[in-house]
């Protein structure tokens, strides 16, 4: 993962001087994400628990004649333009353009009066790794778009507005756990957001007053097949609801999860829905413990999870099951993938004095597997976009 080198806003302002020879008129951040709890429950209409990360994608803007937008990105070092034509059509503007134009798009779609504008993108956020480096692009885009333009979009309609853009523009599936996480956000705040209505609330998440940490380990594990079998659980939890004559799975009861099971057709769905139905649980058990101040004590549940990701869920490699364990074995409280699966990152609560040796422990235990060593980065509950000056 990224270490500290120069500060992410101002190597957007300097992109943006360099690009457009001028300074920008403003500079908006937003965050990347980590789900604590609460995996695979969201296209099941159930619960989520995600947390905004010290990380973040900041976009240095300025206006320019409307019905052209221009962005840089130090990516690629590249600078892109679009016009109305090309917005006006999802899929016209290819590759990480698609995210910026999406943007326009969807705010468009909704009638708003987008401004022209010259944008310039750094990131700290690492990319396709789990982190939802592309929330945070959409995120920032579209705070620094609104606030240019004097836009009225109530802060609870803009995650919609920047799932559309991933869904229709760039044409990536994906839920709205991300954009309500990167735009939502509270710092020392977990964000408890509620799929079915799309209902959030901020649960008090405050890991230094507890004297923890929460360490993101990246396994660097090869996404294997992960679109594949994500289809594959999506559909297998859709059959299930409806042979049990439910809506979705959010709406079988735990204490009625043993008579739901009974009446599965196979030991693979039944281990599917199982997972769904207590998944959903730990995030309403972790919300409660966390309401009462007992962070310490969430770190069952997140192993929990983890146990039933890879028992019933099956969604885990070896990668991050070596992760959990090593991290376990090493005195965290708890530790889970965190993520659609098939890799991606796991996350360790630990004690603030721990982290590093937890980080250790685990770098130790993959290079005995001989797996590549895993990126590693202590975070903090942080706040979602944001205009910074
Ligand atoms: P994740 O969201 O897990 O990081 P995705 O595949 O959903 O992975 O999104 C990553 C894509 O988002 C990148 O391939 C790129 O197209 C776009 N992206 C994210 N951050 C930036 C950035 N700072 N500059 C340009 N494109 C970016
Ligand atoms: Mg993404």
């Amino acid at each position: 993962m990224t270490g500290h080198h120069p500060d992410v806003a101002h190597r957007a302002s300097a992109g943006f001087q360099t690009a457009y020879g001028e300074a920008p008129a403003g500079r908006w951040a937003a965050p990347g994400r980590v789900n604590l709890i609460g995996e695979h429950t969201d296209y099941n209409d159930g619960f989520v628990l995600p947390f905004a990360l010290p990380l973040r994608t900041v976009v240095a803007a300025a206006p320019q004649p409307a019905g052209n937008w221009t962005v840089w990105s130090e990516l690629t070092g590249e600078t892109i333009g679009f016009g109305a034509d090309e917005v006006a059509t999802p899929g016209r503007v290819t590759g990480w353009g698609a995210y910026v134009a999406g943007v326009v798009w969807a705010l468009r779609e909704a009638g708003h009066p987008v401004p022209g504008a010259r944008l310039a993108i750094a990131s700290d956020v690492p990319l396709g790794a789990g982190l939802s480096s592309s929330a945070a692009l959409e995120a920032a885009t579209l705070t620094a778009l609104v606030d240019l333009g004097g836009l009225e979009v109530p802060a609870e309609h803009q995650p919609r507005l920047a799932q559309r853009a991933e869904n229709r523009y760039v044409g990536a599936p994906t839920g709205v756990m991300d954009q309500s996480a990167a735009i939502r956000c509270l710092a020392g705040h977990a964000l408890f957001l509620d799929c079915r209505t799309e209902r959030v609330e901020h649960i008090p998440f405050d890991l230094d007053l507890a004297g923890l940490a929460v360490l993101v380990l990246d396994s660097r594990a090869p996404h294997r097949h992960a679109d594949g079998e994500y289809a594959a659980r999506r559909d297998t939890c859709e059959k299930a609801a409806a042979l049990l004559g439910v809506p979705a799975l959010r709406d079988v009861p735990t204490v009625g999860l043993d008579d739901a099971l009974a009446r599965l057709p196979d030991d693979e769905t039944r281990r599917r829905v199982r997972h769904v139905v207590t998944e959903d649980q730990r995030v309403l058990d972790t919300v409660a413990l966390l309401r009462d101040g007992r962070v310490r004590h969430i770190g069952g549940l997140l192993t929990a999870s983890h146990a039933s990701m890879r028992d019933d869920f099956a969604i885990t490699v070896p990668e991050v099951d070596t992760a959990v364990d090593a991290a376990l074995a090493a005195g965290a409280l708890g530790a889970r993938m965190t993520g659609g699966g098939f890799g991606g990152c796991v996350l360790a609560l630990v004690d603030a004095d721990d982290a590093e040796r937890v980080a250790a422990a685990v770098t130790a235990a993959y290079a005995e597997r001989g797996f590549a060593a895993p990126g590693h980065v202590t975070v903090t509950p942080s706040a979602g976009a944001t205009r910074l000056d």
